[in-house]
Parts: C-alpha cells; sequence; structure tokens
C-alpha cells in the first residue's frame, strides 16, 4: 500500500498528526534494532492507548498491513524490526503508568516504561523488581516481557516470567483481553499470561502490566575471584552452586574482556587473568559471612589466583561497572559486534568454554566471553568488521558451530535475547519438526492473517543463516 493511503487510513485512528511519523530520517531511525538489518517502515505510529492499539490491529487485519512492535529497539535478535515494510508501533513513548501497590507488593505498569524506572520506583518502598537485563536503562518493560529478559539476578532470583502475574493484551486481531490478575496464584484456564511473555511481539501486543516485587535484601557483598585458566573458573561456578552457595548475581569475564574494559576505563583490573569471576551474595549479613567462607574455600580448590572482597559500596560498584562497560568497550576494537547467548546446563559450562576455545581457533575470529556464567548463559561476542566479507563467512561459521555446541550440550539458542530475524533458521535444529509446528500453529490461530510481526521466529521454508551481505 502507498505511503499516502497509508496515513490517510492511520490517521482515522490516531488523531493527534505529532504522533504519526513520515519523516525520512525518521523512518530511517527506526529501520534498525541492536542486532543485524535495516528495513525501513512505511511510518511509524506512537499509541497513547489501548483503544488506539486495539483500532490499529482492526485497520491492520482489514488492509493486511503489517505491524511491528516497539519498545526502545535494543533488540539483539531484530524482533521490531519492519521486515516486510507496514507500520512500526512505537510504545515507548507511551510511559505515564508507573504504580507501586505496597500491600499487593506489586508494580502496574504501561509498555513504555524503563525497567531502571520501576527498579526505583520499587527501591523507594523497600522493594526490589529483580530481572536486571543490562540494558535496563534503555530498554522497555514492554520489551523485556515480549523477551523475556533476564540478567545477572536471574540465577537466583529467575526472569521476567517469573515476575509478570497480569497483562492487559490487545490480540492480532484487535480484541482487547486481560490475562492473570493482581494475585501470585492463579491456576483459571490456560496460563495465556506465560504464553505472551517471550512471545517476542508475535502473539499480542502488552498494553499493561502488573509485575510481582519482592522485598529488599537486607545486605549485599560483591566478590572478585581470579582465575589463570578459564575453564578452573568454569568449575568453581559449577562447585559455588553444588555446594549450598546461591548467589545473587555470578558473571564471568575472559581475558579479551578484562584487556578491553581495561583499554576503555581503567579500572585495576587483572589484565594477565584468564578469567575472572564477579560474586555477589545477598540476604543477611551473618548468612553473607558464612557463604564468603565458603565460596573461597572452593576457589582456592579450582586454583584461584587472587580473591577480592569488595571493601564497600563504592569498590562493589567499580566492580560491576567493569561487567557493565564489557559490551561498549569490545566495540572499540572492529565495528561489528555480533552477541550470542547461547546457554547451557551449569555441569556442561566447563565444556563449553572449551568448545568456544576451540571455535575461536578453528575459525580465527575475535571471541569474547562474559555473561551470566552462574546459569549457563554465556555471552559469546565475536567482533568484526562487518565490511570484510572473508571475515563475516569466518564468523557465520562460528556462530553456527556455537548454536551446535550450545543444543549438543542440552542447552539452548537463547538463553534471553529471543529469536528474531537472526536465529530463525536454527528453530528446527532446537525444536524438532513437530515441535516448532506446534508453535506455528499457536501463531496462527492467535493472528490468522499475519499482520502482527511477521517474518520473525519461525524460518521461510529454506532459510540460510546469513550475516553477510551476498
Ligand atoms: C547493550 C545491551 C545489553 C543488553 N543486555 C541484555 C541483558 O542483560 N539481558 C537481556 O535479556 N537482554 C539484553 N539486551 C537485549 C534487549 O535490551 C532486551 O531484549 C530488551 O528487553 C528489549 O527491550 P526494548 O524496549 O528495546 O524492545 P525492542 O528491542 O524495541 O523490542 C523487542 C521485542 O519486543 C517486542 N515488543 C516491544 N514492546 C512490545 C509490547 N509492548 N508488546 C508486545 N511486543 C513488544 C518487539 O516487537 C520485539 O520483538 C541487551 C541489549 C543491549 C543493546
Amino acid at each position: 500500500m502507498d505511503q499516502a493511503k497509508l496515513i490517510e487510513l492511520v490517521k482515522m485512528v490516531i488523531t493527534d498528526d505529532n504522533r504519526i511519523l513520515i519523516d525520512k530520517a525518521d523512518l530511517y531511525s527506526y529501520s534498525f534494532d541492536a542486532s543485524f538489518g535495516s528495513y525501513l517502515p512505511e511510518l511509524v505510529v506512537q499509541p497513547k492507548s489501548t483503544k488506539e492499539v486495539s483500532a490499529l490491529m482492526k485497520l491492520a487485519n482489514k488492509y493486511g498491513i503489517p505491524i511491528y512492535p516497539r519498545g526502545q529497539g535494543t533488540s539483539l535478535s531484530g524482533g521490531p524490526l519492519p521486515v516486510n515494510g507496514g507500520i512500526v508501533l512505537d510504545l515507548s513513548t507511551w510511559n505515564e503508568k508507573l504504580e507501586i501497590d505496597v500491600e499487593d507488593m506489586i508494580a502496574i505498569v504501561s509498555p513504555g516504561v524503563l525497567t531502571a524506572s520501576i527498579h526505583e520506583a520499587a527501591l523507594e518502598k523497600g522493594f526490589i523488581y529483580p530481572p536486571d537485563p543490562s540494558s535496563s536503562n534503555v530498554s522497555t518493560i514492554g520489551g523485556n516481557l515480549a523477551e523475556n529478559s533476564g540478567g545477572p539476578r536471574g540465577l537466583k532470583y529467575g526472569v521476567t516470567k517469573d515476575y509478570v502475574i497480569g497483562l492487559e493484551v490487545v490480540t492480532p486481531e484487535g480484541e482487547i483481553i486481560r490475562t492473570g490478575g493482581r494475585t501470585i496464584k492463579n491456576v483459571t484456564g490456560y496460563d495465556v499470561t506465560k504464553l505472551m511473555v517471550g512471545s517476542e511481539g508475535t502473539l499480542g501486543i502488552i498494553t499493561e502490566a502488573i509485575l510481582r516485587l519482592y522485598p529488599k535484601p537486607q545486605a549485599t557483598q560483591t566478590l572478585m575471584a581470579v582465575f589463570h585458566d578459564i575453564t578452573d573458573a568454569g568449575r568453581a561456578i559449577t562447585n559455588i552452586l553444588n555446594y549450598g552457595v546461591l548467589p545473587s548475581k555470578l558473571e564471568i569475564m575472559d581475558n579479551a574482556s578484562i584487556t578491553a574494559v581495561e583499554a576503555y576505563e581503567p579500572l585495576g583490573l587483572p589484565t594477565e587473568a584468564d578469567a575472572l569471576l564477579l560474586i555477589e551474595l545477598d540476604g543477611h549479613p551473618e548468612a553473607i559471612r558464612d557463604e564468603i567462607t565458603r565460596v573461597q574455600k572452593i576457589c582456592k580448590k579450582e586454583h584461584v589466583a587472587e580473591m577480592k572482597i569488595a571493601s564497600d559500596e563504592s569498590e562493589s560498584k567499580s566492580l560491576w561497572k567493569a561487567r557493565k562497560l564489557v559490551s561498549p568497550a569490545i566495540v572499540r576494537k572492529k565495528p561489528t559486534k555480533i552477541s550470542e547467548d547461547a546457554t547451557v546446563p551449569r555441569s556442561n559450562i566447563p565444556e563449553m568454554f572449551r568448545r568456544l576455545k576451540q571455535i575461536r581457533e578453528k575459525y580465527h575470529v575475535d571471541l569474547v566471553v562474559f555473561g551470566h556464567a552462574g546459569d549457563g548463559n554465556l555471552h559469546p561476542n565475536i567482533i568484526a568488521d562487518k565490511r570484510d566479507k572473508e571475515e563475516m563467512k569466518r564468523v557465520e561459521k562460528a556462530v553456527e558451530e556455537i548454536f551446535r555446541a550450545a543444543i549438543e550440550l542440552n542447552g539452548t539458542l537463547s538463553g534471553e535475547h529471543g529469536i528474531g530475524t537472526l536465529k530463525a533458521p536454527f528453530m528446527e535444529m532446537e525444536l524438532g519438526e513437530v515441535g516448532l509446528d506446534m508453535m506455528k500453529r499457536i501463531k496462527q490461530a492467535w493472528d490468522p492473517n499475519n499482520v502482527l510481526n511477521p517474518g520473525k521466529i519461525f524460518p521461510e521454508p529454506g532459510e540460510r543463516f546469513v550475516l553477510s551481505d551476498d
């Protein structure tokens, strides 16, 4: 449909022209996310009410217009990209509601609220909202729900799906439904709330969410353990967890991430180390003291080279800053970052490290490993230059082998970044033909005209994994 006709239709539903973006520059800025690929939408609409979203979806079904929900566009898998043109639904400006109900221990939020704002509002009332993706300062709760995002705290506290108890959703056909509610227990019928979470904007548009909060832990303590061999670090992770300590965070940085961060902003990290673990313990101060002793013993057994206990809040902040800086630091080397999140069961973490080492050597790629090692959710990142076609071919093969390794080790393609466009070609490898077909049938039942976020999750027949342009 040409843009003029589309604008005419949209104006029947959205009466405020300022919320319909048609300028080339605007459209261009919505053609990207934080992954690969660039697709121009015909126009961008910024809805501000459930009624508007519902009316837009009805219009989309009537005229066969693809609609792409979008939060802040920080997806690492291509989730919000308008691969078939049509309309991008920018939900990031719809951020007015952020209520904390102290008695029910819940937060009620609009889709465009930033996750960090929920953290702040909860803390002010003595609570925490545990899901903490590293992007929480710049990503929306709508995006977090659609991707089922997780973060360092996932190890102890779980991920987004563990905290959502109710949703308001506009279905692909434009109906408005409520799922779940304000109670922690709710087993009335199918768990549609959980079906929506992680559906990557393909089954409905989340217009409001009810989130569960936890009491703020009494104390926290950060430790750093330095290793000369990354596989020793891998074994230390498994043993810390096997011996009854459940840290609130357990993150790993390999040598390439450590040196990149030090070059980016000197924080006094041990650049000669093969890997370091950052560990946060939380709970009662007495329990933390006991757990520190146990963690120290375990790390010693695994040949730890150095252990540091943060002496105060500012030292602990500086250690966690190192982890946060890995992403910006590594892209200084080369401009293209392929950020993977292949995840394996804890027992296979040391083997996964071994395989990643082999892949790095086999394909001569700049492979950096960091991530939420405590839950097996590693982030093997490859740093490359998109313009170097020969390098990108090697990167493609390396990424494919990373996915295969994760699945062979009983893991998964994605622990938190989602499938989007990027990993669609590998879906059958993990789910099998029948498993994938059952998922397609759910999509067909909810979205018979395939207008909501088409081109995501499910591979086109014969689709291959490509990162280079040819
Ligand atoms: C530097 C960096 C660090 C990151 N760290 C983490 C991390 O630690 N953990 C993690 O899990 N992810 C991480 N991510 C990935 C990303 O931030 C998350 O996937 C995030 O949840 C996306 O939120 P967003 O608002 O940017 O959504 P977008 O990227 O705009 O959209 C993501 C998906 O959600 C859908 N969507 C958005 N809003 C809605 C809605 N209201 N209803 C229905 N569907 C919707 C879109 O269609 C799309 O499929 C990181 C990304 C970057 C760039």
